[in-house]
């Protein structure tokens, strides 16, 4: 590096302190990696090699990995690793081939909480990457499917340096096990004009809530939080979230009609029947023949299509709230499960609203914990005890707008009907 190239403030410029430590250990042969670096994309393989110039740990890691692709074993086994307090956190990683490989026969990694939508300053990026050069790999994830910013790479002594160093700065470790996980939320109102939540504020209630039940796993399984500001779901939290809190409205879509004709004029009548019109899930939307837009808002289902298309023409309503869904996972027991509507509209303004909504959370946990057999998670129960026993547990009214799935079949038993119909009919009323 030329004098010229230097930063002038070498201890703010993580990269630059990175390049002065040097590894003093050869390169393995890794004819198997290479080729992975050959194709038209970037490879991670690639990302190794150059921390690997920094530090002997990576180069015997890569070592490790070529021998497993050779010889088709993985040589990783867990352990128990953790820093002082805590009972999750952290991924131990210990190498059954050490013998071969002695400077990675640790790679334990540290799963850390992101900030609510995950903003960062860059001082805050230069705080983790210094200390993370100095105690580990070199080597991070922004940020693992859970949501941490994944720390991957150490010894089980430097483990506690790092998370002493870092804690200092304010962080704290994230979930790993049968425990609350990371939560996760969209970058939400600071950034999306699709908002219809405090989304960190969401955030932020439950992860402090259930602080405890994160580092000290003592739950059936996983449980995750997700929090998406409207119904685009950005955190897949259908997908992903034993419990899914997702923005959206209850009133009439926002349409500012010089807006449509506006967009209509510049793309062309065709184009919107065929991109927005004709691809409502629901047939909600017309386009009149002054090129204005009518909405058929009572069977709108708030999917975002048409509000993604015409950005600057439609949006939310403005009684904005949020949908709860619980029991959405990946596979493990029984495949893949999408979460379902337990709340279907709930508005979240007041201190009072977030104290129901926490107190929801604390009774689903709490109903888990005590009816879910080991390694299963929420919704895996809420398939085999069934939802109306699942519902009656955590204390909540059966409600039709509570949807799985839009209805396939058209044979439906109609048994009891009427008086579950005038059952909801009532308790309506009497909510007002
Ligand atoms: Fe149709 Fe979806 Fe637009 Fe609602 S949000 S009107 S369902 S396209």
């Amino acid at each position: 590096m030329s004098d010229q190239q230097k930063p002038k403030n070498p201890e703010r410029h993580s990269t630059y302190i990175q390049k002065e430590k040097k590894s003093t250990k050869p390169f393995h042969k890794t004819p198997m990696l290479d080729q992975l670096e050959s194709g038209p994309w970037p490879s991670f393989v690639t990302g190794l090699k150059r921390l690997a110039h920094n530090n002997n740990m990576m180069v015997d890691l890569l070592g490790q990995l070529e021998h497993s692709y050779k010889t088709r074993l993985g040589y990783w086994k867990g352990g128990t690793v953790s820093v002082f307090g805590y009972g999750g956190g952290i991924i131990p990683r210990f190498s059954e081939v050490a013998a071969m490989f002695p400077e990675s026969k640790e790679f334990h990694t540290l799963r850390v909480q992101p900030p609510p939508g995950n903003h960062y300053t860059t001082k805050m990026l230069r705080q983790l990457s210094n200390s993370w050069n100095k105690w580990g790999s070199g080597l991070i994830a922004f940020h693992g499917q859970t949501g941490n910013i994944m720390f991957i790479g150490t010894t089980s002594e430097n483990t506690q340096h790092f998370f002493d160093e870092i804690n200092d700065f304010g962080w704290d470790l994230g979930g790993a096990g049968p425990c609350v996980r990371t939560a996760m939320s969209c970058v939400g109102a600071a950034r999306c004009e699709q908002s219809n939540c405090n989304e960190q504020k969401i955030h932020r209630l439950l992860v402090n809530n259930f602080i405890d039940d994160m580092h000290r796993p003592a739950l059936p399984y996983k449980f995750k939080f997700k929090v998406s500001g409207c119904p685009n779901d950005c955190m897949n939290s259908i997908q992903r979230a034993d419990f899914a809190v997702i923005g959206t409205w209850r009133d009439d879509i926002q349409v500012d009609q010089k807006e449509v004709k506006a967009f209509v004029a510049k793309k062309g009548r065709k184009y919107v029947i065929d991109n927005v019109v004709s691809r409502c899930p629901t047939k909600a939307l017309s386009l009149n023949d002054d090129d204005s837009l009518a909405v058929d808002n009572r069977n709108c289902v708030r999917c975002m299509h048409c509000i993604n298309v015409m950005t600057k023409a439609l949006s939310p309503g403005k009684d904005k709230g949020i949908t709860l869904l619980i029991g959405g996972k990946r596979t493990l027991k029984i495949g893949d499960t999408m979460g379902t509507v337990i709340i279907p509209f709930m508005k979240l303004e007041t201190d009072e609203d977030y104290e129901k909504l926490r107190a929801l959370a604390a009774t689903v946990i709490d109903f888990w914990a005590e009816n879910g057999l080991e390694h299963e998670r929420c919704g895996e129960m809420i398939e085999r005890i069934g939802l109306v026993n699942f519902l009656e547990g955590v204390g909540v009214d059966v409600d039709p707008n509570m949807i799985t799935h839009p209805r396939t079949s058209s044979y439906v038993r109609l048994d009891e009907w009427d008086q579950e119909a005038a059952k909801w009919n009532e308790r309506k009323q009497a909510a007002g």
